[in-house]
């Protein structure tokens, strides 16, 4: 069948855009796990059409230098296997130089290309679209893969230019009355939604992430067999669907891609760096992350990365101390009951960026405070959609002294007013007289103030600088 590709810069979305698109029907296909190599397909269904989908994403190399060699392997993937190809840029932040040197190559193979400018929800749409008209590629796209706004408009463009061979059409010449059951209902629901948003409200995406053998799985077993697992209300998710929806306080609870939680991997080194990817992919396709350290090994440097791409995706974070009950009674090692205000203490040090996350002690095979970890989920997923109005940050910003307080701001520096300008995660923006980069230990100070004022807990908070013209 056709094949369509997806390619951009790293944090544009695209494993965010797969995962919507594919409704996470995927199969990772390369020489080994975790190695440049790996290569997801995933499914597509529309309008009673099918096609494949690969995510040329690979891993996204952390050293900026890397990028452009990313950039080029992606596209020269695309070139090889795609009959159409979608570029995602992202709506949020300026054209870079990697995402011009992507068209650039892209214009060249004279494929069928689409321009999707994504993370829309924040942006005014006809700005958004006239700054990226420059890249070249005409069939632009705004869309949020995050929300699922104008997928459906994507998917109308890109389905029309694929090429479905004749076996599909014969099947529907030979039997025209009566299509599959299977086909029709994947015409009547498609895997997409045009309208994700009724769901929002209702449904949290929960991601369990850790390293090997922390007890992902066994943490899953307990939430699933200690709440009412339910039918999953999303069309295209049925028996190959690997998220479970739990229900908890009329909460609907989806943790993606349980497949990938269950796929068990001996304790090596291989299966630590793909915990590591793991990790990065659950976390694109949720809302709040559940981070597993094991109580009997303390926080180690895996865990630190795995806790530092939480951090950085902007998901909200809960922090999960499993097998507690192997440290505090009848400890086979010899050494004395853990403290928990020490453990804690020594965890904050170790993953200080995830302050705003709360810590949780468990022990998933004896089920002990797994409701506490349920309601912290609903806790933080409300909290990271909160919003503060522009007359509470203002009435806040006057009672802050940031001269008192002493952190430096930026040399003439003004800060006129702060609005929130989006929610999952907060993201302030301050209107200033300069356009400067927040210094440090100021940007620090004033999350720690919005804290106080606002809460936020769990969710990490960004600001952004916007100079008055
Ligand atoms: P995963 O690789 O992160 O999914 O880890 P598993 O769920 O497979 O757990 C690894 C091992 O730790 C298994 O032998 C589990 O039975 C064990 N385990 C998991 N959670 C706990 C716990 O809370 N207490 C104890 N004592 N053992 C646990």
């Amino acid at each position: 069948g056709p094949v369509f590709a997806i390619v951009g810069r790293p944090n544009v979305g695209k494993s965010t855009l797969f995962n919507r698109l594919t409704g996470s029907r995927r199969s990772i296909v390369g020489d080994e796990p975790g190695i440049t190599r790996d290569r997801i397909y995933g499914e597509v269904r529309w309008n009673g059409h099918t096609a494949r989908l690969v995510d040329t994403g690979g891993i996204v190399p952390d050293d900026e230098a890397l990028i452009p060699s990313e950039i080029f392997r992606q596209a020269r993937v695309a070139l090889e296997e795609a009959n159409a190809i979608v570029m995602v840029v992202d709506g949020r932040t300026e054209l870079a130089a990697p995402d011009i040197d992507l068209a650039r190559l892209l214009l060249k193979t004279g494929k069928p290309l689409f321009l999707a400018v994504n993370k829309i929800d924040t942006v005014a749409l006809d700005a958004t679209a006239e700054n990226f008209r420059r890249i070249g590629i005409h069939n632009l796209v705004p869309i949020s893969a995050e929300h699922g706004h104008n997928i459906g408009d994507l998917l109308d463009e890109v389905f029309a230019v694929l090429p479905f061979g004749n076996e599909e059409a014969e099947e529907e010449d030979t039997e025209p009355e009566e299509p599959a059951q299977e086909e029709e209902a994947a015409a009547e629901k498609p895997a997409v939604h045009r309208t994700h948003g009724e769901f929002e409200q209702h449904e949290t995406r929960v991601a369990i992430i850790g390293r090997p053998n922390v007890g992902k799985s066994t943490l899953l077993n307990t939430l699933t067999g200690t709440t009412r697992a339910i039918v999953s209300p999303i069309a295209g998710t049925t028996r190959d669907a690997v998220d479970e929806v739990i229900e908890y306080q009329g909460r609907h609870l989806r943790i993606v891609d349980t497949a990938g939680i269950r796929r068990k991997g001996k304790t090596n080194l291989m299966a630590e760096k793909l915990s590591v990817v793991m990790a990065r992919r659950h976390l694109e396709a949720s809302d709040v992350a559940l981070l597993v350290i094991d109580a009997t090994e303390g926080v180690t440097a895996s865990d630190a990365t795995i806790g530092g791409y939480a951090h950085e995706s902007g998901r909200s974070v809960v922090i999960v101390v499993n097998k507690w009950d192997l440290v505090t009674t009848g400890r086979t090692d010899g050494k004395p009951p853990a403290d928990r205000e020490i453990f804690e203490e020594q965890l904050r040090h170790s993953l200080k960026y995830l302050d705003y996350a709360p810590v949780i002690f468990i022990s998933a095979t004896e089920g002990r405070n797994i409701h506490r970890v349920l309601d912290a989920v609903v806790r933080v997923a409300a909290e990271r959609r909160k919003r503060v109005t522009t007359g509470q940050m203002n009435r806040f910003l006057e009672r802050v002294d940031f001269q008192r307080a002493g952190v430096p701001l930026a040399k003439k520096m003004r800060i006129f007013y702060m609005t929130q300008a989006a929610v999952a995660p907060p993201t302030f923006v301050l209107f200033t007289n300069r356009q400067v980069k927040l210094h440090f230990s100021f940007e620090r100070f004033l999350e720690n103030q919005v804290r106080e004022a606002f809460g936020f807990e769990g969710s990490p908070i960004w600001f952004k600088v916007r100079a008055r013209e």
